[in-house]
This record gives C-alpha cells, sequence and structure tokens, in this order.
C-alpha cells in the first residue's frame, strides 16, 4: 500500500473514531467513495446510511424596523435546492461532514450546547457574562448568519442579535421572506466581550478569544450544514475565513467556507451607524444574491428596495 494511501486510511479511521464518539452511528458515503474504496490496495466496500434533512422549523412571530418587510414566496421558506453530496471528510477536501438522522443531529446539537454553557476557557469573559451566548434558530436552517460576539443586551437574553443591531438584522430577514426562526443565527466569541472600567459598550474579540471559542461555531455548522453562511462584518469574517481584508473589499463577492458558500457583508450596526440608502442597498444586493443562491423567488418589488425613484 503506498504511503499516501495509509495517510488518507489512518485520517479516515481517526475521523469515523471521531465521530463516533460523538453519537453517530451512520455515515452517508457517496457512491464515487464507495467505488474508489472498492479499487483501494485495501478492496472492500462499506454500508452507507442516507438520510435526509428534515423539514424547515415553523416560522415566529415579527419585529419591525427600516428594512422592507417583502416576501418572496408564498410560504416564505426557500425553495429546495439540489441536495449536496455527503462524504466522508477527508484532509484537504472540502465537504460536509455526513448526514445525521434528525435525532442524532438533534442530541449532538444540545450536547454541543451543553458544553459551551459550561465553557470556562477564557476565565476573564467566563467570570464578567451574564449568560453564555450559543446561538437560536433552525438547526436545519438552509441559511446561517455569523456575526461577531454578543453585546450587552444579547448577554443579558442569553440570545443573539436581540439589540438594535439585532432588530436591524431580523428586519433584513424579514425583508427576504424568512422569519428568525427560518434561519440560523450565531456569533463567533459566545461571551460577551469583557470591558473592565466601563459600564456600557463594547469591544472586538481578541485573536485569542476567536481561536478558543471558533470550534464551537464550527461544530454548529458542521451539524447544521446550511447551504449559505453570511458573514456579518470583518470579524465574522476573519473568524471563519482567517482574511484580515477590509468588508468593504470582501463584500458582495463568493467565498467558501469549507465547500459552503460564503456571503461576506456589512455588519448591521454599521448600517446603524451609516444611515446612506446606498449602503443599505448594498447589503440588500448581498441578501438577494443569497436569494439566488437558495432558489428563493424574487419579487419585482423585492428587487427593486433601496434603489433611487
Ligand atoms: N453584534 C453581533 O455581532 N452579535 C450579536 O449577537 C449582537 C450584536
Amino acid at each position: 500500500m503506498s504511503s499516501t494511501y495509509n495517510q488518507l486510511l489512518d485520517a479516515t479511521i481517526q475521523h469515523l473514531e471521531d465521530l463516533k464518539s460523538r453519537g453517530v452511528r451512520h455515515v452517508a458515503v457517496s457512491p464515487e467513495t464507495l467505488r474508489a474504496l472498492a479499487k483501494s490496495p485495501a478492496g472492500g466496500s462499506q454500508t452507507a446510511n442516507f438520510k435526509s434533512p428534515a423539514p424547515e422549523a415553523p416560522a415566529s412571530g415579527p419585529a419591525r424596523m427600516e428594512f422592507p418587510e417583502g416576501s418572496g414566496s408564498e410560504t416564505g421558506a426557500p425553495q429546495p435546492v439540489a441536495e449536496q453530496p455527503s462524504l466522508l471528510a477527508l484532509p484537504g477536501e472540502t465537504v460536509q461532514s455526513p448526514l445525521l438522522d434528525p435525532q442524532a443531529k438533534a442530541a449532538a446539537f444540545a450536547a454541543l450546547r451543553e458544553r459551551a454553557l459550561a465553557c470556562v476557557k477564557c476565565p476573564h469573559l467566563a467570570s464578567s457574562r451574564k449568560n453564555v451566548v450559543f446561538g437560536v434558530g433552525s438547526i436545519d436552517a438552509q441559511l446561517m448568519f455569523v456575526g461577531e460576539a454578543p453585546g450587552a443586551d444579547e448577554d443579558e437574553r442569553a440570545e443573539p442579535f436581540v439589540g438594535k443591531a439585532g432588530q436591524l438584522l431580523t428586519k433584513i430577514i424579514q425583508a427576504t421572506g424568512l422569519q428568525r426562526a427560518d434561519v440560523y443565527i450565531g456569533n463567533i466569541l459566545k461571551c460577551r466581550p469583557d470591558t473592565p472600567g466601563q459600564s456600557a459598550g463594547n469591544r472586538k474579540p481578541t485573536a485569542d478569544e476567536m481561536a478558543t471559542c471558533i470550534p464551537y461555531l464550527h461544530e454548529q455548522i458542521d451539524l447544521i450544514r446550511p447551504k449559505v453562511i453570511v458573514a456579518l462584518g470583518a470579524t465574522a469574517v476573519e473568524g471563519l475565513l482567517g482574511k484580515t481584508i477590509g468588508i468593504t473589499k470582501l463584500r458582495g463577492t463568493w467565498k467558501t467556507y469549507r465547500g459552503i458558500p460564503l456571503m461576506p457583508t456589512y455588519h448591521p450596526a454599521y448600517l446603524l451607524r451609516n444611515q446612506a440608502m446606498s449602503e443599505k442597498r448594498k447589503v440588500w444586493e448581498d441578501m438577494l444574491a443569497v436569494m439566488e443562491k437558495l432558489g428563493m423567488s424574487i419579487t419585482e418589488k423585492q428587487r427593486n428596495y433601496f434603489l433611487k425613484a
């Protein structure tokens, strides 16, 4: 057997053992992979158990702000897009981890949440936080939003994006025809960055804090398997892609996070600071691109939001 093959085999076994330790009992393997395995020096094949994702979660109540409330479709939910192939993730491949059946997925997500809620890896944040802000929304969401870190409101209510910027994000989501409960919303950091000596305000997470916390987000994304991720602001892009390029340059250009299309756009807090119609239009154009990628229908009215008359 070649050493490359041995390395891949070791990595595969390690990956499967990791999955097993997380409660996974079946993995989905593509026909191509099975054929490749059968042809391999070791030969043989595996039993595959394919599972479909669970249906969308029901919609929740609206919140109102400045973004228009539109609906791209009757249901508001994205049209189904082609199922992505489920492959065993080998080093260097940009594929997602195997589909879990709904119960295993919910259990793995609940276990992850428990771990995050008990986390004290950043002692200064653990001692200053009121709550760990794990994330909110449907674990079967096709669309996931990732922000920076909880602020004071989020820390208080243990839910991301519930303050002023969050209300604007809700408005943006609703303008696509979706509700908050249709999508998943998370942050790079699960704890509010502390602000010693200050009673108010937020600060950017440090590189250490981000590196410590990001594995939770990676696991959330692995389990949710969204079809599209929207990264809100430069810190979200930096956390997910490791890029420190300015968001002005990055926004509106498709990137890829481990095989998942990722759209960088401005953080809603920026739109609160800069009320120019042109900036709102940029975010809206990014959302139109996201809607297209998800196969959602877009009305003429939606296409024209924030265009000058
Ligand atoms: N800003 C963020 O980036 N995340 C939140 O949850 C709230 C505000």
